[in-house]
């Protein structure tokens, strides 16, 4: 049954039927053969362009990045291995996990002994599949299940293995960019290097995706937000370095992947700790109504590790819902679809777009009316709403009044207040309006 619309308060965003969209794009893309480049990553980022405009950028092979250089375009026409019998052991057409990422060319027939070191199944899995690869260091391999590997008989198995290292390729990188009004930006970024799993990273991809189009859709925000697909690690360096004389602009972000599994929200602090995404995560988690983890950085993970890097201390922290490396399904074929929902991915995405509504409105007002209290019911600004409700706007107003010194932003009121920043802000807007605030 799918979810209530319900608007994100504050912004002119709607979630509606964002679980199913996201949903349907992770299925029509798992099959791709993505890797750090070759088509699987093109053939994800047309998809998600079809809902939202992506910025696609290919970087040549062989381009250095800091201390690493652009592998090679891989490419794989087919890959698989057959037993004496002539059966097929196993096969990459049947899915891109069963191929060792990066696997070179291989056209050898060898004994069941040679042949085993080259085979990766799991002893504590044994019905699934790994998913294992080889970027920095040439050799081949398959993954398969471990029952699989153990059922071979003696004998002769040939491999073939026709892929290609193409040193005049590239690695292909999308952005979704949605300008804002003044040259702060918010980059949220996240992993598409991963081929038939669906939490990591495919559940990232979708959530960015469905963010981007309905921040597109929103109309001008105050800063611009940057999202950013990129395969693992020597994506966001290559972004981190090409774009190393503006990277002061970067207000805030997130790193994002694993967001569809059944888990609580998982947030990773930035390095520093008490950057403004902590405080404006913190807040946006305080009254989540599935609970939610925050725990401090560590330089593990995903794309934060680079963005935290003591020559950048981007102001970046990490969401996800179980952090990789935490579920047994990870990197095995069980992480399939059947491990993410509708409901969990529409969670992350709301997490994602409160967070960005508090930072959109958080602000350091002044007060018009230093001097004391000014009379708010001479103003019609008491009484207005009843109950506990009521109550918590005026003592917001108090709260915002007493601190509109300049130096104190509507987070510094929640967070001394103890207040929802939604009521804060509420509070804020009515004194405003009233002629008690300006920016
Ligand atoms: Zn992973």
């Amino acid at each position: 049954m799918p979810a209530e619309p319900t608007r994100v308060t504050g912004m002119d965003v709607t979630v509606g039927d964002s679980g199913q969209r996201m949903l349907a794009l992770m299925r029509e893309t798992f099959d791709l053969p993505r890797s750090l480049t070759g088509d699987g990553v093109r053939g994800t980022l047309a998809a998600v362009a079809r809902s939202v405009p992506v910025e696609v950028t290919e970087v040549p092979s062989g381009t250095r990045v800091f201390d690493w250089t652009v592998p090679p375009e891989w490419r794989v026409r087919e890959a698989h291995v057959t037993a004496p019998d002539g059966t097929r052991v196993v096969d990459a057409a049947a899915s891109p996990l069963h191929l060792l990422g990066y696997s070179v060319p291989v056209r050898q027939t060898l004994s069941r002994e040679a042949l085993l070191p080259n085979l990766h199944g799991l002893a504590d899995r044994p019905a699934a599949t790994p998913y294992r690869t080889s970027y920095w260091e040439p050799r081949w391999g398959f993954c398969l299940p471990q029952r699989d590997i153990d059922a071979l008989g003696d004998g002769d198995y040939a491999v073939l293995i026709d892929t290609e290292l193409d040193p005049e390729g590239s690695m292909t990188v999308g952005e979704i960019v949605v300008p804002g009004v003044t040259s702060e930006e918010v980059l949220i970024s996240t992993p598409v290097c991963h081929p038939g799993l669906a939490n990591d990273n495919l559940s990232g991809v979708a959530v960015l995706a469905e963010l981007g189009r309905l921040l597109h859709a929103a109309g001008p925000l105050r800063r611009t937000h940057r999202i950013l697909f990129s395969p693992g690690t020597i994506g966001p360096l290559w972004w981190l370095h090409d774009n190393l004389s503006r990277l002061d602009r970067v207000h805030a972000g997130l790193a994002v992947m694993c967001a569809g599994d059944p888990g609580p929200i998982t947030y990773r602090r930035t390095r520093d700790g008490n950057q403004t995404v902590d405080r404006a995560m913190a807040l946006v988690l305080a009254d989540h109504e599935t609970g939610a983890d925050i725990r401090p950085f560590l330089p593990w993970g995903g794309d934060e590790r680079q963005y935290n890097s003591p020559g950048f201390r981007l102001p970046i922290g990490a969401l996800t819902r179980t952090p990789p490396g935490e579920y047994p399904e990870n990197h095995t074929s069980d992480d399939d679809m059947s491990l993410v929902s509708a409901e969990a991915l529409t969670d992350t995405l709301r997490v994602i777009l409160d967070t960005i509504a508090v930072l959109e409105h958080d602000e350091r007002p002044v007060s018009i009316n230093p001097h004391g209290e000014p009379q708010l019911g001479r103003r019609g600004l008491t009484n207005r709403r009843g109950g506990e409700k009521g109550n918590q706007h005026e003592m917001a107003m108090l709260w915002v009044l007493n601190l509109a010194d300049g130096d104190h932003s509507l987070m510094d009121c929640a967070d001394r207040s103890g207040l929802p920043f939604d009521v804060i802000r509420s509070a804020a807007d009515d004194l405003r309006a009233a002629g008690l605030l300006r920016s």
